[in-house]
């Protein structure tokens, strides 16, 4: 395992993320035998840093990766959970929560922090965030009235948190505008970094500000929700010719490993398999040379224009027609990039009419939770026509 120095940390720069534990279906209960042997697993073989977060996996991750790494001496792994800003707002002295958090009974942010040290089974947390702070939840963050930043820096200092950074999807200028709000104040940023999200997310630009200002580098969406363990067959095709024995993710891993400034390279892992050969990647470095990045970036050039959805999920519980977004917003990709309804359509056959993208209300609150900006509703409306008026086939 490759570890890298982070202030008095020496941290294995691959991290577990625990966004996606496994559960019963999409979003029924954590297998909690499993989960643990993955946990496990990434603990014994070099894994000292694991990710979580108020919302993840119902609220459920928190308590259950505290519970597993507390096995373990509490010096020997470090645990990073987030502020749930980007799903609250601030009106009239008064909390008000969407999303998953909706109809919730806290009343303060500290509410929020004492109940993450209780489920996570610790007094302090080694890392710890601001979830998100994007364009929506900018004010939530920045309101000096609330002083969210205020209180995490008197919990610092009281020894409850020993890093203090942020996760993001912002565009970079409304990075920029937060760094400069609080200077010398986060000690890292967490940022959705991979090749594709290079110039899609702008990706390549947000590591540039990062790095200028001396600030490490966390990546999150390392795969991009697992879209980059996969690629279409014409760019995996590439990759293949060129390192034969490769798979295509290990494309993206070796990309992070490329760039300087990147402190720790998150993905979630929900299996075995998976987490066995990530370990391997990060036990024997081997970053991308610049020919192999402009071969990648010639690769994915035609996917550039798919509706970049990471299946996050953050966007389901909104919906009113109970849709599985994220399973649409594939099945459109799959089906408007090859130009045939027919990959799809045993698929779409499958399902109840109600389950369908004509079944969406367009009442957009997916769109105001989704940090990839999506226009989730002209997504639905784009594919509804193209199911009923289906393009001719191509092959
Ligand atoms: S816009 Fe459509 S997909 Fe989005 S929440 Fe409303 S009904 Fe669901
Ligand atoms: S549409 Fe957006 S919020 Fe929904 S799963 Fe995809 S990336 Fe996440």
């Amino acid at each position: 395992m490759i570890f890298k120095l982070f202030k008095e940390l020496q941290i294995s720069q691959l991290g577990l993320g625990n966004m996606r534990l496994p559960t019963e279906g999409f979003d029924g209960a954590v297998k909690e035998k499993e989960a643990r042997e993955i946990i496990e697993y990434a603990y014994e073989n070099g894994i000292n840093y694991f990710d979580t977060a108020f919302g993840y996996v119902g609220g459920e991750s928190e308590r259950i990766v505290g519970k597993i790494l507390n096995q373990y001496p509490r010096d020997t792994w470090y645990l990073a959970t987030k502020m749930p800003g980007h799903m609250m707002k601030y009106k009239d002295g008064k909390l008000g929560f969407s999303g998953y958090m909706a109809g919730s009974d806290i009343t303060s942010i500290a509410q929020i922090f004492e109940q993450q040290l209780e489920k996570c089974g610790v007094d302090y947390f080694d890392f710890y965030l601001l979830h998100n702070m994007c364009e929506t939840a900018f004010d939530f963050y920045t309101n000096e009235e609330l002083g969210v930043v205020r209180y995490l820096l008197e919990q610092k200092k009281a020894g409850r948190i020993r890093h203090l950074g942020f996760s993001t999807h912002a565009r970079t200028k409304t990075i920029e505008q937060f760094l400069d709000i609080y200077p010398d104040t986060f000690e890292f940023v967490q940022i959705q970094l991979n090749y594709m999200d290079w110039t899609l997310q702008e990706a390549g630009r947000k590591n540039k500000l990062l790095t200028d200002r001396g600030i490490p580098v966390i990546s999150m969406g390392s795969l991009r929700g697992g879209s980059l363990a996969k690629l279409t067959d014409e760019a995996a095709a590439m990759l293949k010719e060129a390192r034969p024995n490769d798979s295509i993710a290990s494309w993206a891993f070796r990309f992070l490993q490329s760039l300087p400034n990147l402190q720790i390279a998150l993905s979630g892992m929900e299996n075995l398999d998976t987490l066995k050969e990530n370990i391997a990647l990060f036990s024997n470095p081997s970053p991308t040379t610049p020919a192999e990045i402009e071969l990648l970036q010639k690769a994915i050039a035609p996917m550039m224009n798919l509706v970049p959805c990471t299946s996050c999920r953050y966007c389901t519980d909104s919906c009113p027609a109970k849709l599985d977004i994220p399973k649409l917003i594939s099945l459109y990709n799959e089906a408007s990039y090859e130009k045939a309804m027919w990959l799809v359509d045993f698929t779409l056959g499958a399902m109840n009419e109600n389950e369908l993208p004509g079944a969406c209300v367009e009442c957009g609150a997916c769109s105001a939770l989704c940090p990839q900006s999506i226009d989730i509703p002209d997504i639905m409306k784009k594919f509804d026509n193209m199911i009923k008026n289906p393009p001719a086939p191509q092959r």
